[in-house]
């Protein structure tokens, strides 16, 4: 038996078991003076440990007396351990020991589902990863083809892993679609036929009995970043997926801004041009129709350098029925010198710089984080962005913006399920101030 694990789950459930709630609600509903305490000291050791008790009290003006009582019951359960001793105090006083955060006690196991990718992480409750599995996934089968696959995947992946079950507290999913208020069911979600109000935290929980919490790709993607990639320590950002959707996550004062009712941040529905294409939302001219990898494909897919020199194994035939050629080819040729898939690059960067010029005007971020398929293009792409971006944004928001490719590579949605998880684990109530 896990203490600790068991223990997380407990509290995940009696916190978040009415998940109606909201998933706007990040904190923790402290029921009583005794929870507050606890929760204020565990994550002091867990964000700024290894700290000795004496340090534990001054900083949360606990006495220590309760610091002992709530450290011994920490200790009882798993959550932390003690460490060596400092050095003897210059005054010549008591060896202080200090209490480590346990970040063994329990394991995360963070879902990435793509329209065409599935990615799995097992994390320790620090976020480092333990264990990895990324594979083809197709949305387009359905749901009720999808969700055994991704079941059975699971379980073979957990099964592989060094992890035994009873560590693990959780499972943090992000999948590319709008949510219902509740944070369970996909809504309307664009090019996956079949899945809109399916609920996926219902699937998974029947299955595998722990808490399971989900959230919109492009959200955990802005939230991994900031947790463990490129968005570290910068309390105000954006960071856009550019792939067959382009998605886009805000960090506003260090948190997910999510709007009203949970959908902000859709980027790629921005109109650019009002005469433009259809896009999959209905609307016409949006980014995401303008921008967007398939776009970029089937321009690529013009170009003479495919017709001559097929990469990847393509064959011409494949070529002239327009399958098979993806994101990674249309790159490579782009960046063998092929002008077509040059322009493809150039005129979807402008096209998001307009969009992210706007973006810069309205809300001022420090950086903004590029990641997908279509961001691996690199300086190419980047260039006629950042260009487009400081030509149409007021010269005072854009003069601090940096734009900046992701950190994580393919693993920035994935983490970021995983720090979901944590965030509900232990709550974000912290010490303003060392
Ligand atoms: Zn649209």
């Amino acid at each position: 038996m896990n203490y600790a694990a068991a223990r997380i789950i407990a509290d995940l459930n009696a916190r978040h078991g009415n998940l109606a709630q909201s998933q706007q609600e990040h904190g923790v509903d402290y029921h009583n003076v005794r929870e507050y305490n606890r929760s204020l000291v565990l994550n002091l050791i867990r964000e700024n440990g290894p700290v000795p008790r004496v340090e534990i009290a001054r900083r949360t003006d606990l006495s220590r007396t309760t610091v002992s009582a709530i450290i011994d019951a920490l200790l009882h359960e798993g959550f932390v351990r003690e460490g060596e001793s400092l050095d003897a105090a210059p005054s010549g006083g008591r060896r202080a020991t200090l209490v480590h955060f346990n970040e063994g006690a329990g394991a995360i196991l963070g879902v990435d589902i793509g329209r065409s990718h599935l990615t799995f992480l097992i994390t320790n409750l620090y976020g480092v990863i333990q264990a990895h599995y990324s594979g083809p996934f197709d949305v387009t089968l359905g749901p009720e083809q999808c969700i055994p696959i991704l079941i059975t995947e699971l379980k073979k992946f957990i099964a592989a892993s060094n992890t035994p079950w009873e560590d693990f507290i959780s499972i943090g999913v992000g999948v590319p679609s709008p949510l219902d208020s509740s944070a369970h069911k996909l809504i309307s979600p664009p090019y996956m036929p079949g899945w809109d109000g399916t609920d996926v935290v219902a699937e998974l929980s029947r299955e595998f009995h722990i808490p399971v919490f989900l959230d919109n790709d492009a959200n955990l993607g802005a939230l991994g970043e900031s947790k463990y990639g490129a968005g570290k320590n910068i309390h105000n950002f954006a960071y856009v997926k550019i792939g067959t959707g382009i998605g886009c996550g805000l960090i506003i004062d260090g948190n997910v801004y999510r709007g009203s009712s949970g959908s902000a941040g859709e980027l790629g529905h921005v109109t650019i041009d009002p005469n433009g294409p259809k896009c999959g939302c209905g609307n016409y001219g949006c980014l995401e129709s303008l921008a967007s990898a398939r776009v970029i494909i089937a321009e690529s897919r013009l170009s003479q350098w495919f017709a001559e020199a097929p990469i990847s194994g393509v064959s011409q035939k494949q070529l002239r029925s327009n399958e098979i050629l993806n994101i990674t080819d249309a790159i490579a040729a782009a960046l063998a010198g092929d002008e077509t898939s040059r322009k493809a690059f150039v005129r979807a960067g402008e096209y998001i710089g307009i969009a992210l010029g706007g973006l810069i005007n309205l809300f001022n971020p420090e950086v903004i984080i590029l990641d997908g398929g279509v961001a691996r293009a690199g300086a190419l792409l980047i260039d006629a962005i950042a260009r487009t971006a400081e030509a149409r944004s007021v010269k005072t928001a854009w003069r601090k913006t940096h734009i900046i490719p992701g950190d994580l590579d393919k693993n920035a949605i994935a983490l970021g399920a995983v720090a979901m998880v944590i965030d509900r684990a232990f709550g974000t109530l912290r010490l303003s101030a060392p």
